[in-house]
């Protein structure tokens, strides 16, 4: 058996979110996907031990944010590599609030989908939520972040607790490069950090001392050699 036959798949990259009374969090997913048209049924994966998970069990509400492209990586970064039982998610991110007291996300997002849970199906260490449209809007036009965009051209990495984790993937050696120890986000010279203001072609040597992890916020201190 080849394992790597499943990076073939394609996905996107969304927010989800939701609330449990007036507590909101939000987390970074790639398995957002429509099931049915009549009604309208979305399906998401969570990992039982994130926070997210725990909100959408308690409201049976949950919103999808669609990531534009051209999102920066500290968007990816504010929802999908910290714990929302550590930090707020929504600080210094603007938000509103749908009818039903969900947040979405408004920058860098393309249009959110609200839902509200139907079924929710046991998958070992991942709930499938499957949701009924009950709300819908878009934000703004342009192309949608997929998940192969964030790898290969944002070079963006995934948490542990992603259903599409791949050890093997994430630890792939790369030459003149480094690795963020935290999140496993790759600096390449070769494309600098434009999100930072950092030109293609600085060298690791050269970043400046307060340039942080574009993912995850970790000092350079935390950057392995890849
Ligand atoms: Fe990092």
């Amino acid at each position: 058996m080849n394992e790597t036959a499943l990076f073939k798949l394609t996905y996107g990259v969304h927010v989800i979110t939701s609330k449990k009374g007036d507590r909101l969090n939000g987390q970074i997913a790639n398995t957002a996907i429509q099931i049915t048209n009549a009604p309208i049924t979305i399906s998401v994966s969570i990992n039982k031990n994130n926070l997210t998970h725990e909100f959408i069990k308690d409201s049976k509400l949950f919103a999808v944010s669609i990531v534009a492209q051209d999102a920066p990586l500290s968007l990816i970064g504010q929802f999908g590599f910290k714990s929302g039982r550590e930090v707020n998610k929504f600080e210094g991110v603007n938000y509103k609030l749908t009818p039903n007291g969900v947040p979405y996300v408004t920058d860098h997002i393309l249009s959110y989908i609200e839902l509200k849970v139907l079924q929710e199906v046991d998958a070992g260490t991942h709930t499938l939520f499957i949701g009924e449209i009950v709300g819908a809007e878009v934000l703004k036009e342009g192309t949608p972040m997929t998940y192969a965009y964030y790898h290969e051209v944002k070079k963006g990495s995934v948490p542990k607790t992603a259903p599409t984790y791949n050890p093997k993937k994430e630890q792939k050696p790369v030459s003149d490069k480094y690795v963020c120890a935290i999140c496993g986000y790759t600096y390449d010279p070769e494309l600098g950090d434009p999100d930072s203001g950092i030109a293609p072609g600085t060298a690791f040597a050269d970043l400046p001392e307060d340039w942080v992890c574009p993912v995850c916020g970790a000092s350079k201190e935390n950057f392995d050699k890849a």
